[in-house]
């Protein structure tokens, strides 16, 4: 029987914020060490889940090496890439011989030596297990990656669904693909093409256009060749100023490089001809959005949820201090991330009247608001994932407390950044999502897996913040010239 050892090492750089990404703020999120990095996710809807089911079904023998994740913040430090790639080669080098190597990467991992962390993470694997022994990783689809990666990786899977509802889909086709690769029936070979198109996140839904249609003709290619194993169409983290930034096409056949080729080029040049759709389009900003949240609520289309997407540090103001000017009531924001704030309503206790100040700490959220109310709940800030995305997961806000400011109005107070996934990032917090009028959430698409069934309307808006719609607001200095929209020959 085979041996395969497993990893994880997820990070999502946005290298235009200045707090680096911290051993501290992996620690935040739960780091599972040696055989922990299998059980500890087990349960948990995602790409190592995959990589389990499949091959303990096989009965093959599997090796845990570390899994570990953060939050988004900056450039990932020395000492955080080192110890968890370090763990995860000398786990894989202590297990030696093994057969195969399965990493779930995130693919837009920045760390303060090198700009493409995941192919040298694999490429320090390689060092260890020699060209032999299959290494095949699957992605986020906000990937970042170029060839460094698919020339030391023998298979890369990024999933193929925004929200990220299909993580344990895509470590399955991984894990079969390396059973195969192992049983000597496929022989991966792999294409990878960048049709040099940067894009913010808020439109990359895969239930609309353009992604939709990117996938449809991805499925068209599978269903015509029985050879092509998997189709990435990864549209990229467009919050970061790296070489190898923005939409990536990988395509894994059994032995036709020829084909894969073809494949990648065809997609990625179909992306290029809907790059404006993908990239460069208006949304409302914080005063119009506010505007037309308040029409939907007198219109009786309730929950109305605000999407929030440009706020990447979880404390923006704006948003907030526009609605509550336009007198709205019964809403409820999931999350302010101060843990001031939180902290001091705490230890006033549930009942107590406070008043706080709250948000606009980072580089783009706005001024503080003074807010005075009564503390509804507080919580530990931990609570498990119910909807379609991540189930069983568990996400930590830290010391977590919720105000009622009057007018039924409601702020849950985070000590961590925190993206709301389903009606849990409301309820863990003693507030009902369904029954409030307005909903804002600090997330772009993925809140969209729980919430567009359930929503009475959904608005999105692009209020100043690190995550803007309009990239142009960013200044880039090391991506390619010819970057759609924003490189230099673009400008
Ligand atoms: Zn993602």
């Amino acid at each position: 029987m085979p041996k395969i050892a497993i990893g994880g090492l997820i990070h999502e750089t946005h290298t235009f914020l200045e707090k680096l990404t911290t051993i501290e703020d992996f620690e935040n999120r739960g780091v599972d060490w040696g055989q922990g990095a299998i059980d500890a996710n087990r349960e948990v809807h995602g790409y190592i889940q995959g990589f389990v089911e499949v091959l303990e079904a096989a009965g093959v023998e599997m090796v845990g090496t570390v899994s570990a994740a953060a939050g988004v913040h900056g450039y990932v430090t020395d000492e955080a890439f080192e110890l968890y790639s370090g763990a995860m080669v000398d786990a894989i080098r202590e297990a030696m011989p093994v057969d195969g190597v399965l990493l779930s990467l995130h693919g837009a991992m920045v760390t303060v030596r090198y700009p493409r962390a995941e192919a040298e993470v694999v490429r320090r694997i390689r060092a260890v297990v020699g060209d032999d022994v299959p290494i095949m990783v699957t992605l986020d689809l906000h990937a970042n990656e170029d060839q460094a990666l698919t020339d030391v990786a023998d298979a890369v899977f990024a999933c193929k669904e925004y929200p990220h509802t299909d993580t344990r889909e895509t470590g399955e086709a991984a894990a079969h693909c390396m059973l195969r690769t192992l049983a000597g029936t496929f022989r991966p070979a792999m294409a990878i093409q960048k049709p040099g198109i940067i894009s913010p996140s808020i439109f990359q839904w895969t239930g609309a256009s353009p992604m939709r249609d990117f996938r449809v003709r991805a499925d068209a290619w599978e269903a015509q060749h029985p050879e092509i194993a998997y189709i990435s169409i990864a549209p990229g983290f467009g919050y970061a100023d790296v070489p190898d930034v923005g939409a990536t096409v990988i395509v894994v056949t059994d032995e036709d490089k020829a084909l894969a080729e073809e494949v990648a080029r065809d997609i990625s040049n179909f992306m290029w001809e809907r790059r404006e759709e993908l990239a460069d389009k208006p949304i409302l900003k914080t005063e119009d959005a506010a505007e037309k949240a308040m029409a939907l609520v007198a219109e009786g289309k309730t929950p109305v949820v605000m999407a929030d997407g440009a706020d990447r540090t979880g404390d923006n103001t704006l948003l907030l201090r526009a609605l509550l000017d336009m007198g709205a009531s019964n809403l409820a924001l999931s999350s302010m991330h101060d843990p001031q704030a939180a902290r001091d309503c705490i230890d006033a206790g549930v009942g107590a009247h406070v008043k706080v100040r709250c948000g606009g700490w980072g580089q783009a959220s706005g001024e503080p608001l003074q807010l005075e109310g009564e503390v509804t709940h507080v919580a530990d800030g931990q609570y498990v994932l119910t909807g379609p995305m991540g189930r069983g997961g568990t996400v930590h806000c830290g010391p977590t407390a919720t105000l009622d400011i009057g007018d039924g109005n409601r702020i849950i107070l985070t000590s961590l950044n925190h993206q709301v996934r389903d009606a849990e990032g409301f309820r863990a917090f003693g507030v009902d999502p369904l029954e409030m009028d307005i909903l804002i959430v600090r997330s772009r698409i993925h809140f969209r897996a729980y919430y567009e069934d359930v929503a009475g309307a959904i608005v999105e808006v692009d209020a100043p913040g690190m995550g803007p719609a309009d990239l142009s607001v960013l200044t880039y200095h090391n991506i390619p010239a010819d970057t759609y929209p924003v490189g230099r020959h673009w400008r």
